[in-house]
């Protein structure tokens, strides 16, 4: 099979994707020559062919890094690592109507949301670009005869698992970080949206990075994916995705040569309105708190918590806006929200809607498939639910939301954090002091106060509990990839 393919996409551009592994800064075919068909969502048909890494290529891959960590690039100053990112964000940003369009045909989300990817990739790219000259340690003055300093040197080789939900964005917040210190990359991009970052691969090169140093390759969780958790020369690893391979990377990091694990997992994440919110406000919120990207958001507002002095009027006006999105064609100007990523999402997600009905909760709007064609599910809310059901409980990952009653903000505490998960929440209220309380009690690594998804890669973003270990984004993501060294010159005359 071909190493590229000319595409025209939905919106009229031509472009040559790439089909390689991206090892070394060339597109290569995988040793045991197998590929794999990724398939469009809106259509369910096959989009194109990529090249599958197995073991093999893994080895290849992590070669190259750990070559390219011990070479030259090591010389490279932190500032001219620093130009590289900065001229890839402008590469990602000067190739947006392509990369959107990727996006958008392989992932379904709407072209307009796929354009806010992009950008925000590019603008978590240069963010860490600045950071690279600014990566300094500490002089520590213990006692006149000792000059203390500490170094803050890269983890070394460093493999990064992604899913599908947010390809571009997942790419570059796992990229960024670790390339503005200085460390070298195996990548591997989810198998159900593998074009984007092979795109933005053959970027890297032009941005001028070394070969070697970033490794993209496309393949499944259970070869590819586990033999990066269980490499013995991989120093790192960074995951997002379910907290089930969550676990098991953990476990393969231990079992292989305790690799550093940093976990970005799933979430059930409440949303509270107070009687004293601004309720056009809030609902414009919990809608998009949900309904952004299908429901497919690791911090989805899944839990809506509404006090029981607003539930009705509050349930009445919910329905009218959710049965307002528009759901559709990824390439329709109009569309809010487009299909889920696949067959078996698609069946998952259904599987709670029935489950829930079964449970006996009370289908306000949705619960069903939209249209006859592609992985589309309506905007779904659930209504007289209990805390103990599954439909409540666990991560569904698409669009469908349950909505509570609360009568005390105790009990919205308590229901909020009611959970074994804890990566994000809400709460909407006029009241100054209990969006404090509420936020301080929370178990969250994320509160939203009268907003809702507003992410942003200046700000740290990560889980409590089971939803994840570390810290993504903002300066502290800089900590998951760097080591600290303490280095001791003794200024005296030997003691012994
Ligand atoms: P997943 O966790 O199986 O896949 C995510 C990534 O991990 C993919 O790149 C996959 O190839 C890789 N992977 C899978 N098994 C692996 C293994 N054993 N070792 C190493 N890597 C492995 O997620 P999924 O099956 O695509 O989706 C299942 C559920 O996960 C969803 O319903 C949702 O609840 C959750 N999910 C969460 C996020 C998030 O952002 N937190 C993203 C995607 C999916």
């Amino acid at each position: 099979m071909a190493l590229s393919q000319t595409i025209t996409l939905p919106n009229g551009i031509k472009y040559e994707q790439p089909l390689g592994l991206f090892i070394n800064n060339e597109f290569v075919k995988g040793v045991e020559g197998k590929t794999f068909e990724t398939i469009n969502p809106h259509d369910e048909k096959p989009i194109v062919a990529v090249h599958e890494a197995t073991e093999k290529d893994v080895d290849i891959a992590v070669k190259a890094a750990r070559a390219a960590l011990e070479g030259e690039y090591k010389n490279v100053a932190p500032s001219v690592r620093g130009r590289y990112l900065t001229k890839l964000a402008d590469l990602l940003e000067e190739n947006i109507e392509t990369l959107s369009g990727i996006e958008s045909l392989d992932n379904g989300k709407s072209l307009f949301w796929s354009k806010v990817d992009i950008t925000n990739a590019a603008g978590c790219i240069r963010y860490y670009g600045g950071w690279a000259d600014k990566i300094t340690g500490q002089t520590i003055d213990t006692d006149a005869k000792n000059f203390t300093y500490t170094r803050h040197e890269p983890v070394g080789v460093c493999g990064q698992i992604i899913p599908w939900n947010f390809p571009m964005l997942m790419w570059a917040w796992k990229i960024g970080p670790a390339l503005a210190t200085g460390n070298t990359i195996v990548l591997k991009s989810a198998e159900q949206t593998p074009l984007s970052a092979l795109f933005a691969a053959s970027l890297v090169k032009k941005a001028g990075f070394p070969p070697g140093v970033v490794n993209i390759i496309s393949g499944f969780g259970k070869t590819a994916g586990a033999a990066i958790s269980s490499h013995m020369d991989i120093d790192k690893v960074a995951f997002t995705g379910s907290t089930l391979v969550g676990r098991q990377i953990l476990q393969a990091a231990a079992k292989s040569n305790l690799k550093k694990v940093t976990l970005e997992l799933g979430g059930k994440s409440p949303n509270i309105v107070f009687p004293d919110a601004d309720i056009e406000n809030a609902i414009s919120w919990v809608n998009f708190g949900i309904y952004y990207n299908h429901g497919q958001c690791c911090c989805a507002g899944s839990r809506v918590l509404v006090h029981e002095d607003i539930y009705d009027k509050f349930i009445e006006a919910f329905k009218k806006r959710a049965e307002s999105n528009k759901v559709g064609d990824p390439f329709d100007k109009e569309t809010f929200q487009g299909p889920q990523i696949s067959q078996l999402q698609f069946d998952r997600i259904m599987g709670y809607i029935d489950e829930g009905k079964k449970a006996g909760a009370k289908v306000v709007t949705g619960g069903e498939r939209h249209g006859s064609q592609g992985y589309y599910i309506k905007p779904t809310i659930f209504a007289d639910v209990t805390n103990d059901m599954k439909i409540v409980q666990e991560e569904i990952f698409g669009p469908v939301c349950t909505v509570q009653k609360f009568k005390t903000e105790e009990e919205a505490i308590k229901l909020s954090n009611t959970s074994s998960y804890g990566l994000a929440s809400a709460v909407h209220t006029t009241n100054l002091n209990t969006a404090l309380r509420v936020s301080a009690a929370l178990r969250a690594g994320t509160v939203w106060v009268n907003t809702y998804n507003t992410l942003h890669y200046q700000v740290p973003f990560g889980g409590y509990k089971e939803s994840g270990i570390g810290r993504e984004l903002g300066s502290y993501a800089l900590e998951n990839y760097t080591q600290i060294k303490s280095v001791r010159v003794y200024l005296g005359d030997a003691l012994f």
